[in-house]
């Protein structure tokens, strides 16, 4: 039997009729443009509409599209994988994600044996560490911090700082810190690190039993819009945190994968060695796979129950996984971040420089944000204006995400394969659009 045509209904109502019918009020939320757009195609950091038009991607499908929509390698080798064997639950043995396994514990820190648990999502990967975490150490309490987000499942909320992201009915022992934000943060314009890790240790005094299980860290901040962390900030917060008998967790479901143009993940930018690190997203490019890598010795206490996620070391989405790391690795990923971040960044200076409404600009590799503020003195966050500015890119057919606990914040995260040749149709539309507000 042929398979039934993919679609053949393109039009957005129809689209959005079956939506509104069939979709639960929570899944049809989140749709920040004000008219909804129907893709049809993606290749590399490109998308087309249902009526045929090019946009660019600077939001690489919420941070999935690492190294290209529908890349010709991750596509075949995923297609390969699916045609052999689609799926092998890990109670059996399957080359492919055990190959995996052995690739992503080789990029993690030296002097460390590395295991892999994989997962279906970050979320899913965030439960998990948070369950080793306390396995190993023997403690409940968890650190986060205030502008974190962490996933939608019960457990990841509730490490979810930001308060439109948490729902009633969270699991509870999770202790919030502030969050080092250079621009904004509770110390200060500039304050570096030290106020926030002594508030680190208050924070473990006063709101917490003493005894910590562990602290998760995205290496810089996505949904809180591109907070980076300041020099010695993780580092610091993993000294404090082991000395309350916990472990450092690191969330590079955003961070990783050569997004931060300088390292492979974010966390090594501070020398830090996690105990955990969190993955996700750009892991398969699109296919849907997570996964938690640990030192072997706190992966270990778990073994003394079952943990068994079904489609946990799914071989396609591994397939996808493995080829995913060879792009990175043979493409020069990394460095196009690096060189193409730097060039992108650097405009984004200039429209400061030009544009008063905004009050910011930050962040490293692709992984970039400029934030609007309604006066430059107040820092009054300015809403209003980064949704005007978005739906100006949107005309411009540039697809950016407005992020950032007062989505005052327009977030590029865009797929690593940016060229320069985009970096001036995105400065040159941006520029566009705060000239026309
Ligand atoms: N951690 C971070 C830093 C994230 O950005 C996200 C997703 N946006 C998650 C965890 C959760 O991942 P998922 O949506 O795949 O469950």
């Amino acid at each position: 039997m042929t398979h039934q045509p993919l679609n053949t209904e393109w039009s957005t109502e129809a689209t959005a009729a079956r939506r509104d019918n069939y979709y639960a009020a929570s899944q049809r939320k989140f749709v920040p443009f004000k008219d909804p757009i129907v893709f049809q195609k993606g290749s590399m950091q490109y998308l087309w509409d249902a009526e045929g038009n090019k946009y660019t991607d600077l939001l690489g499908m919420n941070v999935c599209i690492s190294v290209g929509h529908s890349h010709p390698t991750v596509v075949a080798a995923a297609m390969e994988q699916a045609q052999q064997l689609t799926h092998c639950t890990t109670m059996f043995y399957h080359p492919t994600p055990a190959h995996l396994a052995e690739e992503l514990a080789a990029t993690m820190p030296k002097g460390h044996e590395w295991v892999v648990h994989f997962t279906n999502s970050g979320s899913e990967a965030v439960d998990l560490a948070m369950t080793m975490a306390r396995s190993y150490t023997g403690n409940l309490d968890l650190l986060a911090l205030r502008t974190a987000y962490h996933g939608p499942t019960a457990s990841a909320q509730s490490l979810t700082g930001i308060s439109g992201w948490r729902h009633p009915g969270m699991p509870g022992n999770v202790a919030f810190v502030a969050e080092p934000n250079q621009y904004r943060g509770i110390f200060g314009e500039n304050a570096g690190a030290a106020p926030y890790l002594d508030e680190i240790d208050q924070t473990i005094r006063t709101a917490t039993t003493g005894q910590i299980a562990g602290m998760f860290v995205e290496s810089v901040q996505g949904y809180g819009g591109i907070i980076e962390m300041p020099k010695g900030y993780m580092s610091g917060a993993a000294e404090r945190v082991r000395a309350a008998g916990g472990l450092y967790i690191a969330d590079e479901v955003q961070s990783g994968f050569g997004r931060t143009g300088d390292h492979m993940w974010g966390f090594e930018a501070d020398g830090v060695v996690p105990d955990i690190v969190v993955m996700a997203k750009g892991l398969g490019n699109g296919f849907p796979i997570g996964a938690v890598v640990a030192k072997k010795e706190i992966a270990a206490p778990m073994a003394e129950k079952f943990m068994f996620h079904t489609y946990g070391a799914n071989p396609t989405s591994c397939a996808a996984g493995r080829a995913v790391l060879q792009v990175i690795r043979e493409d020069k990923v990394m460095e196009n971040a690096k060189t193409v971040g730097s060039a992108l960044l650097a405009r984004l200076h200039e429209l400061k420089d030009k544009h008063a409404a905004i009050g910011d600009v930050r962040g490293r590799g692709l992984m970039l944000a400029i934030e609007m503020v309604k006066d430059r003195k107040t820092k009054e966050p300015d809403a209003a204006t980064t949704s005007a500015v978005f739906e100006h890119c949107r005309a411009q057919r540039l697809i950016l995400s407005k992020s950032g606990p007062f989505q005052s914040s327009l977030r590029m995260v865009p797929p690593m394969c940016l060229t320069l040749e985009d970096v001036d149709r995105v400065a040159g539309g941006l520029d566009q659009a705060f000239s026309s507000l």
